[in-house]
């Protein structure tokens, strides 16, 4: 069996190459069946950090096996005895922290206090999971003359789970605490962009104690999340990516008659009015939209600008063009990206905004690898990609509006409702807001509104493909199945119809 422990040298940016990912099947580090591999680059410095297994049908239900047998005795241990793992997967990033944050920033190209911020993230999710037995003990009460009705949270099964690029340890873990602790068996499917993460996750749960085969981890594209999909036994389903993926994949999973959550893209409005306070409005404005490069499903790419905000505007445009690029931002996740960022900016451009701070081209000494700097458009149409499409990257766009009526309404026009904010002080204005914006997780004067274990994430409309949140006590509850039990154990002599 190769070596479950290998640990990640890296102290600095500096580039350093490490161990091959394989897949963790039953507790054990395996190559693909088919021996494929996949390059996996470091983006800050362009240059290849190691290789992924590229998994098949195959090697999915190698893992499915094993994750079905490994059900059979975990489902059967207490609750209290499920949540000890993680808790102990708790103190275990807490040791490996830096190490994992360097991991974290070498594979996504995040700054390493991004990098940490997934991972102390990601711990976040965990201490929830630990937490669970006290909060998921099922109700009982007497319903009618000797008769109790009580409920209880069963495991399903073995379940199933893909996870995007820009979290490496936080999404995965948004998932495998509920899961886990909820007793199922879990196939994990991590971006092959970032699968270092997700592997040191499941190194790390082995040394925390988690019967091998409970998780397992399998590596590749489209042809592994179809394997996972398509099996039989992959009784769950939930997804986070990009909304075109998570809807054809919601429907695929649905056909077979699976559960399934998928999460999707974002274009999260900032409604700015004109009674905003100009420095915590342009501080927050920007760390959220170019924190983690823009690549978060919870940036504000589109500020929805209400009257005459120009001093917050101009505000704005000084504070992102302070931003260091390679210390205050980090890279972008590859080429193809940086590409695609650039075209969505020259076509604004194109189109008539204007272009107040420019991030195309830019270039970071000593790394050579995917750059764009912190980009701010302003007045553009609504109707222009640039106002609704998600870009992912560090683009800013801006669009004025009259009022905020206007405001509301162009939200509420945007196919998609994962985050919203409106910056303001006037209390009324904000409930007035807040309670019409059509998105899940909405702030008052914060720009990344992520609801804090133990409230729940997801989003509306086209950024989220099925019912529930994927954290909290309804990532729970998504991967559970509530059991009602009525007893009676004597004969009542004063029975009625209910008895
Ligand atoms: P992606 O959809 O390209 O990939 C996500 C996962 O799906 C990866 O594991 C990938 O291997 C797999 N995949 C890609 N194409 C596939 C296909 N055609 N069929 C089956 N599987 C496929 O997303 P990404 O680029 O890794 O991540 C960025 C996207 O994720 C953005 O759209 C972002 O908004 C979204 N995201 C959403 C949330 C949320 O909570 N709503 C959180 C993080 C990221």
């Amino acid at each position: 069996m190769p070596a479950t422990r290998l640990p990640f040298s890296a102290k600095s940016y500096d580039f350093v190459e490490y161990a091959s990912c394989h897949n963790f099947i039953g507790g054990e580090l395996r190559p693909a069946a088919s021996g494929e591999t996949l390059a996996v680059e470091n983006p800050r410095h362009a240059k290849v950090m190691g290789k992924v297994a590229m998994s098949g049908a195959a090697d999915v239900a190698a893992a499915v096996a094993s994750a079905t047998a490994a059900f059979a005795k975990w489902r059967t241990v207490p609750v209290k005895e499920r949540a000890q793992v993680f808790h102990r997967l708790k103190s275990l990033m807490e040791r490996d922290l830096a190490e994992l944050a360097w991991l974290v920033s070498h594979e996504n190209g995040k700054t390493y206090a991004e990098a940490e911020a997934d991972v102390l993230k990601g711990i976040e999710c965990v201490e929830f999971g630990a937490s669970l037995p006290s909060l998921v003990g099922g109700a009982k009460l007497e319903v009618s003359r000797g008769v109790t009705c009580e409920v209880s949270y069963e495991p399903l099964g073995v379940v199933g789970g893909v996870t995007p690029f820009n979290f490496p340890v936080m999404v995965p873990l948004w998932m495998l605490p509920q899961a886990v602790v909820g007793g199922n068996a879990f196939v994990l499917k991590p971006s092959e962009q970032v699968p270092y993460g997700a592997m040191k996750i499941a190194l790390l749960l082995r040394e925390a104690g988690l019967p091998d085969g409970v998780v397992n981890v399998v590596n590749g594209g489209r042809p592994a999340v179809e394997a996972v999909v398509d099996h039989k036994d992959v009784v769950a389903f939930a997804f986070v990516g990009s909304t075109t993926v998570a809807k054809a994949l919601y429907a695929r999973a649905a056909a077979h008659g699976k559960r399934v959550l998928c999460l999707g893209s974002a274009k999260n409005h900032l409604i700015i009015a004109p009674d905003a306070d100009v420095e915590m409005t342009a501080q927050n404005v920007v760390a959220s939209s170019f924190g983690c490069a823009g690549q978060r499903c919870m940036a504000s790419s589109l500020v929805v600008a209400v009257g005459d905000v120009d001093r917050i505007i101009e505000a704005i445009a000084a504070h992102a063009r302070r931003i260091q690029l390679g210390a205050g931002m980090g890279s972008i996740i590859n080429e193809a990206s940086v590409l695609r960022i650039s075209r969505a900016i020259d076509q604004a451009e194109a189109g008539g905004a204007k272009v107040l701070l420019d991030g195309r081209g830019a270039k970071v000494a000593g790394a050579p690898g995917y750059w764009v700097g912190p980009t701010v458009l302003d007045h553009l149409r609504p109707e222009m990609p640039a106002a609704c499409e998600e870009i992912f990257g560090p683009v800013l766009s801006i669009v004025r509006v009259p009022t905020l009526e206007a405001a509301i309404t162009l939200q509420n026009s945007s196919r998609y409702g994962n985050g919203a904010a409106v910056y303001t002080s006037s209390g009324a204005v904000a409930r007035h807001v807040a309670a019409k914006l059509t998105a899940g997780m909405v702030g008052i004067n914060v720009g990344v509104p992520v609801p804090r274990e133990p409230f729940s994430f997801g989003g509306w409309k086209d950024s989220k493909f099925g019912h529930g949140d994927i954290t909290g006590l309804d990532g729970f509850r998504f991967w559970t199945a509530p059991r009602k039990l009525t007893s009676k154990w004597e004969l009542q002599p004063d029975a009625n119809w209910m008895s």
